[in-house]
């Protein structure tokens, strides 16, 4: 092998991005950003190892859609660097940002082509506009534009971040630790995605799929005849009985959650949620759906339309059909007709025939979130 490995800075906040979705996660074809670039990088087939550090709480997620090295960052670029060098085994390290998502395997090539003769090596380009520092017109050709991704030794990189000073980049930090600096021609196709308009201007990338994605979810509570009320689809209903359940009960809602996990691979209602935790507690279950519908917005997803089932021989729920899908498509930030609320018995057979609890299935159907359309 080359001894080298690669680090893919996937972690960032996206604060100049103005989208709903953060960078990371809008979809190149059918994948996120972040693995597609990864896959990409994988194609070239140089490196040993790849790994690639996730803003906290998203490592799970990014685990769930392929077999790479997700490590959690930190606060910063170099806080996430260096958790993710600690999990290098090789002598060099290519590290990129997720944002540069064309780079091409010349550059990488001529990268490698240098590793013996400098502690960090780094593509640039020349700098075409005229440049003035406070009120001096400075001497563009002697200027460089450096760009990611960057090689540098294992060991220089470790120690010259052993340090509280905030570098931009790998090679400042190296340069400032007495390290040398090379330098290869880097191109204009490495350019950072910053701004949504970016995601145009770059010829490697393909907007979203027009996929339609659905998903399932199925809840059942057993009745609680010490209480006098019950919630379904995040209203009361005063029926003299109330659920059996760690949450206020809402089984609509559960089912619903499950469904939109269901659609965006997220897993289920026990994963994100679990009834062990008691912070959920008695919790007020439209507050668990804005957070998951806050979750799939932010994974680069748009919500379609729900459809619930609702299986109940009591309480009867014909007064309430209208009440639910208002208060569905308001919490889901849906036109009502693609809010849908069915109501069924069991004609007296089972658990449910026998007025013990309520069942609740649910259908959801999720897009990609597409910056061409937004
Ligand atoms: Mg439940």
């Amino acid at each position: 092998m080359r001894d080298i490995s690669l680090i893919l800075l996937a972690a960032g906040s996206s604060s100049r991005f103005d989208a709903p979705v953060k960078k990371q996660w809008i979809r190149i074809e059918d994948k996120p950003l972040w693995q597609f670039v990864a896959d990409r990088f994988s194609s070239f087939d140089l490196f040993d190892q790849i790994i690639i550090t996730a803003t906290k709480g998203e490592e799970h997620y990014m685990q769930l859609h392929g077999d790479y090295t997700i490590v959690t960052g930190g606060n910063t670029r170099q806080e996430s660097l260096s958790n993710a060098l600690k999990l290098v085994k090789s002598r060099y390290v290519i590290v990129s940002d997720i944002a540069r998502a064309c780079i091409k395997k010349e550059t990488l090539l001529e990268l490698i082509d240098q590793k013996e003769h400098y502690d960090v090596v780094v593509p640039y380009i020349n700098v075409s506009d005229t440049v003035v520092y406070d009120d001096t017109t400075i001497d563009r050709a002697r200027l460089k534009r450096i760009q990611t991704p960057q090689l540098s030794k294992v060991s220089k990189l470790k120690e010259a971040l052993n340090t509280s000073k905030e570098f931009t980049d790998e090679s400042s930090a190296i340069v400032a630790a007495g390290g040398s600096r090379g330098f290869v021609k880097g191109s204009l196709e490495a350019t950072k995605i910053t701004f949504k308009e970016d995601l145009q201007a770059l010829s490697c990338l393909k907007p979203p799929k027009d996929l339609i994605l659905s998903g399932s979810g199925f809840d059942v509570h057993e009745f609680d005849t010490t209480k006098d009320h019950l919630y379904l689809c995040g209203e009361r209903v005063e029926c003299g009985y109330g659920f059996k359940a760690h949450s206020d009960g809402d089984v609509a809602i559960h089912a619903l959650i499950d469904a939109l996990l269901g659609a965006s691979g997220m897993g289920d209602i026990g994963e994100l949620f679990p009834d062990t935790d008691d912070a959920y507690a008695g919790i007020d279950s439209k507050k668990l759906l804005g957070e998951v519908l806050d979750r799939i917005k932010k994974y680069g997803f748009e919500l379609i339309n729900i459809d619930l089932t609702i299986i109940a021989q009591k309480p009867k729920l014909s007064p309430y059909k209208g009440r639910f899908r208002n208060s569905l498509a308001s919490i889901c930030n849906l036109p009502p007709i693609r809010v849908n609320i069915k109501a069924t018995t069991t004609e007296k057979l089972g658990f449910i025939g026998r007025g013990e609890g309520v069942g609740v299935m649910a259908n959801a159907n999720l897009t990609y979130y597409n910056y061409n359309r937004n």
